[in-house]
């Protein structure tokens, strides 16, 4: 085992993990299946014998007794909370130590900062799913890649080439600086969050600049409201892929040719928590929602088993028809933490609200926040051109702020009012405010929470 940390980029692993990626991509079910098991069986086994948390919480019967996905429910979940509270040796398989592997950090929009530590090995892995998500999504060697994020990157060998150029666009910048570094680049391969890609188009936009360099648009993270979506793309004139991925456990699923979003069920073992407290695979046979478990197959430094990544997955069969068959993740929807409370002490997943809101064409950019139980102020962002829009008359903005008795909610004179009542309609109880904004503000990860409990301010 190759425990030490290289200080560049490695290539050689990484080819060969794109090499197996791309030969699994369109494999049979069975094949599938079995390549899924054999790794499965060898971390279930490496973290009981290895890594002292597992050895405390897995008996050496179980993990000899263990077969395959089935067998998944013997073991217990991962909590981020673990992460969070232990000791990284704890967690650490033999042999791996803060000194050999490398930290991810995801200051977490659940407000758990957790970090969580690779080997080269795992690196070698995480490099080649990254590039597959790109060269999947179209990237082609001449391409000139934006991303879009806080944090800077790795530079690959590659680039000395003048191979896949890669340009960091800063989120953390003011917009002017985001603009000014974006066309500075002229990308024609955008990744990032979606509203940081949204404000920059926008932006452009509003210049009168006509971006046409673009040809890939690849999107992660959250979700972006159908107007902003085909503002975006229809401004660029760039095809649009997504993948849903995290720090922890990197790609969960990539969008196919169709745009439907296959689980990378060669690289991860996914199970849902339904909300009865049964867990069921998800395994492409049936529809199910619930609290994602993930099981990452390539986590040979800090295994990551059954690990409660805290998101709420709709599942789909496997009958995308593209050759693919893996199954299809139909909705990801926020952080499970995320559940508004109604005066009567109810919580429900509040995520459903936003359908109601992005239902508007107006509505460019959106955010739910619940103050306190009964409660929600909805924050919208309307595309220019619509009514109210870049205004910025905040007292015009605000809408149904508990208007009793009124037929103000009835026809609606204004698209705040209509989504007021569109929200009532959907929450019947509920003090509903909506509030037309000129921004959003994203947490510190970069991201938007669309759905957001916050304590009232005192
Ligand atoms: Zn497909």
């Amino acid at each position: 085992m190759n425990s030490a940390l290289a200080p560049v980029m490695r290539l050689v692993p990484v080819l060969r993990n794109l090499v197996r990626t791309h030969r699994l991509e369109r494999a049979s079910p069975e094949r599938l299946d079995a390549e899924r098991r054999r790794l499965l069986v060898r971390l279930v086994r490496h973290a009981q014998a290895d890594v002292p948390r597992y050895r405390e919480l897995i008996a050496p019967e179980t993990a000899a007794a263990f077969r395959g996905p089935e067998d998944l429910p013997s073991l217990p979940t991962l909590d981020r909370a673990e992460f969070h509270d232990r000791a990284p040796e704890e967690l650490l398989a033999a042999g791996f130590t803060t000194a050999n592997t490398k930290a991810g950090t995801t200051s977490g929009s659940s407000g758990i900062p957790i970090t969580i530590r690779n080997s080269e090995h795992d690196l070698g892995y995480l490099r080649a799913s990254y590039l597959y998500d790109m060269l999947a999504s179209g990237l082609r060697p001449w391409d000139r890649m934006a991303y879009f994020r806080v944090t800077p990157f790795l530079r690959h060998p590659l680039e000395r080439f003048g191979l896949l150029r890669t340009f960091h666009i800063d989120t953390s910048t003011t917009l002017d600086d985001q603009v000014e570094a974006f066309l500075a680049a002229r990308p024609t391969f955008l990744v990032g969050f979606p509203h940081v890609i949204a404000s920059v188009v926008e932006e452009l936009e509003r210049r009168g600049v006509r971006y046409g360099a673009a040809r890939r648009v690849l999107f992660g993270g959250e979700r972006l409201t159908p107007t902003a979506r085909a503002r975006v793309l229809g401004h660029l004139g760039a095809r649009c892929h997504e993948v849903y991925a995290s720090v922890e456990v990197f790609t969960i699923a990539r969008t196919c040719r169709r745009g439907a979003l296959h689980l990378r069920a060669a690289d991860v073992v996914v199970e849902l928590e339904q909300d009865d407290g049964s867990v069921v695979p998800a395994d492409g046979t049936r529809e199910a929602e619930g609290e994602i478990l993930v099981t990452r197959l390539h986590s040979e430094a800090m295994p990551l088993i059954r690990y409660r990544l805290g998101d709420r997955v709709a599942v789909g069969p496997a009958d995308c028809g593209c050759g693919r068959h893996t199954p299809v993740v139909l909705r990801v929807q926020g952080r499970s933490q995320d559940r508004f409370r109604g005066v009567d002490g109810r919580e429900f997943y509040a995520d459903f609200l936003t359908y109601a809101v992005q239902d508007f064409a107006e509505v460019s950019r959106m955010q739910l926040v619940q103050e306190r139980p009964g409660q929600v102020t909805v924050r919208v962002v309307l595309a220019a051109g619509s009514e109210l829009a870049g205004s910025g008359v905040a007292g015009s903005g605000v809408a149904g702020s508990g208007v009793a008795g009124s037929d103000a909610a009835e026809a609606g004179t204004t698209v705040t009012e209509r989504i007021a009542a569109a929200v009532r309609e959907a929450v019947p109880g509920f003090d509903v405010r909506v509030e037309a904004v000129r921004s959003i503000a994203p947490e510190a990860n970069g991201k938007i929470r669309i759905v957001k409990v916050e304590a009232p301010a005192r």
